[in-house]
C-alpha cells in the first residue's frame, strides 16, 4: 500500500462500491489512485435489495427480477397495485459485489485493502485513515463506516428510534405456489402486538420466493420468534406445501430522526453512515444512488460534495419525523396508516413519495389520506422541535 491516495473509499458496501462503479463509468477518474478498505472480503450473499425506479440505473445488469405489481395486505384491504411507471427490482448482495470487485480488479489505479478501519479524519490539506499498523492520507475520503452504532449515536440527540428489523428466508418449493408476476410489498394480515409487523414475499419464480417477517419496533425478538412467523406464515397462506430453505438474511435497519454526519472537510460520510436511510420506511437503496451520483457529479465540476440539506430534503426529514412519532408513540398503528394511504391514492404518487419525489400537491394528498387528529399535532410539535418525553 502507498502511503497517499486521491481517494480513499472506506467501507465496501453498497454505497461505497455503488460509488467505486460510477468513479470506474467516468474518464474523469482513469487516472486517480484510489484504494477501496473494508474489513470483510465482500464474498457472501449477507442481504438482497429491492427498490423501484423509472429508468434503468448502473445496476440494470444485475438486476436478477423485475415487478411491474406488487400487492398490498391488510385485515381490512387488499390491492394489486399497478406500479407504472416504477418498475419494483430485486438485486443480490454476492451479485453486486462480485461485479463491482472484477470489473476493479481490472484497473490498475484501483487498490484494495481488507482490514478494519478504526478512524477517518479531515485534516487542512486532505485526510487520514487510521488502520491498526499505518495511518494512510487522502485528498478525499467517501467513508460508509458507522464507527458508533446506529441506536447508541441516536439516544445522543433523537426523539425517534426504531428499528426496522427483519428476517427472510428464500424457499423453493416442490410444486408451483406462487404468482411471480406480483410481488407482496406488505401483509399486515400478521400479529400486530409487538407494534408494526408485516410480512414481504417476493416471487423469483412459481417455485422460489424470499418471505420476509418484518417489524418496526424499538426492540428485536427473539431469533425463535422470526422463525415461527415465517412458518406460520407459509402455512396459512400457501398450505401444508413442502419447501426447502435456501438461503437467509437478517437485518436491521435505523429508522430515526437522528441527523446522520455528512461528514466534514474532505471527509464525505456517505449510506446509512451518512443518513442515507429513509427514516420513516427504512428504504436506502435508491438514496445511495442518488448520493453516489451527486458526489461524482460535485467531484467532477471540482465542487464540494458536502451541502447544506435543501428545502426539498427538510420537508421529508419532517414527513419522517411526524410518521416515527405517531408510530414510536403508538397513536395509530403502522397496518391503519399504510391501508389509508395506499387505499385513497393511486400508486404512482405513493412511491414517488416514498422517493422523496413528490410535489407538494401529491404531499397534500397524503396527508388528507390520514387522521388529521392524530398527524396535525404529531406534525406541529416536529415543525416546533418540540421533544418527546422518554418513557
Ligand atoms: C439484510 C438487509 C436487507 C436490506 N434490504 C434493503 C432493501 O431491500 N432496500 C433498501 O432500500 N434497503 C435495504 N437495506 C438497507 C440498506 O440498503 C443496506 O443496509 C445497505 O447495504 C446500506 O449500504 P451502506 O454502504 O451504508 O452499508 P453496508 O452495505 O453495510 O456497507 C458498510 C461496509 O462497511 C464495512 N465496515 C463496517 N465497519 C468497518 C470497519 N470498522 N472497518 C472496515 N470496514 C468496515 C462493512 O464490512 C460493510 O462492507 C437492507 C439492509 C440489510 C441489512
Amino acid at each position: 500500500m502507498k502511503p497517499h491516495y486521491d481517494y480513499i473509499i472506506t467501507g465496501a458496501g453498497l454505497a461505497g462500491l455503488s460509488l467505486l462503479m460510477r468513479m470506474m463509468q467516468h474518464p474523469f477518474f482513469d487516472t486517480a489512485q484510489i484504494l477501496v478498505i473494508d474489513a470483510a472480503q465482500k464474498n457472501t450473499n449477507d442481504r438482497t435489495w429491492c427498490f423501484w425506479e423509472k429508468e434503468p440505473d448502473i445496476f440494470e445488469p444485475i438486476v436478477c427480477k423485475k415487478w411491474e405489481q406488487v400487492s398490498f395486505i391488510a385485515p381490512s384491504y387488499k390491492s394489486e397495485l399497478n406500479l407504472s411507471p416504477f418498475v419494483y427490482k430485486m438485486i443480490r448482495g454476492i451479485d453486486l459485489y462480485t461485479t463491482v470487485l472484477a470489473l476493479a480488479a481490472n484497473k490498475t489505479n484501483i487498490s484494495f485493502c481488507t482490514e478494519p478501519v478504526l478512524s477517518v479524519q479531515s485534516t487542512q490539506t486532505g485526510a487520514t485513515v487510521e488502520l491498526n499498523n499505518q495511518k494512510l492520507t487522502a485528498t478525499k475520503v467517501f467513508n460508509s463506516i458507522l464507527f458508533e452504532p446506529a441506536n447508541v449515536l441516536a439516544q445522543k440527540s433523537a426523539d425517534y428510534f426504531l428499528w426496522q428489523h427483519f428476517k427472510g428466508y428464500e424457499i423453493k418449493t416442490e410444486t408451483p405456489v406462487f404468482n411471480d408476476a406480483v410481488a407482496t410489498l406488505m401483509d399486515f394480515t400478521v400479529d400486530q402486538s409487538n407494534g408494526t409487523t408485516f410480512m414481504y414475499v417476493m416471487p423469483t419464480s412459481t417455485t422460489t420466493a424470499l418471505v420476509e417477517y418484518t417489524l418496526f419496533t424499538e426492540n428485536l425478538l427473539a431469533d425463535s420468534a422470526y422463525n415461527d412467523a415465517i412458518y406460520a406464515y407459509i402455512q396459512k397462506t400457501y398450505g401444508n406445501i413442502k419447501y426447502t430453505i435456501t438461503h437467509q438474511e437478517f437485518g436491521k435497519i435505523p429508522m430515526t430522526n437522528f441527523t446522520f454526519s455528512s461528514g466534514a472537510g474532505n471527509v464525505i460520510n456517505m449510506g446509512v453512515a451518512g443518513g442515507q436511510v429513509k427514516g420513516s420506511s427504512g428504504y436506502a437503496f435508491h438514496f445511495i444512488q442518488e448520493k453516489t451520483k451527486t458526489v461524482i457529479a460535485d467531484v467532477v465540476a471540482g465542487t464540494n460534495p458536502l451541502r447544506t440539506p435543501n428545502f426539498s430534503q427538510k420537508k421529508f426529514g419532517l414527513y419522517d419525523a411526524v410518521l416515527l412519532r405517531v408510530l414510536q408513540d403508538k397513536k395509530l398503528d403502522g397496518a391503519t396508516i399504510f391501508t389509508q394511504i395506499f387505499s385513497k391514492n393511486p400508486p404512482d404518487r405513493v412511491f414517488r413519495f416514498l422517493n422523496n419525489e413528490s410535489s407538494l400537491i401529491d404531499d397534500l394528498h397524503i396527508m388528507s389520506s390520514v387522521p388529521t387528529r392524530i398527524f396535525l399535532p404529531a406534525a406541529l410539535y416536529a415543525l416546533l422541535g418540540v421533544k418527546r418525553r422518554r418513557a
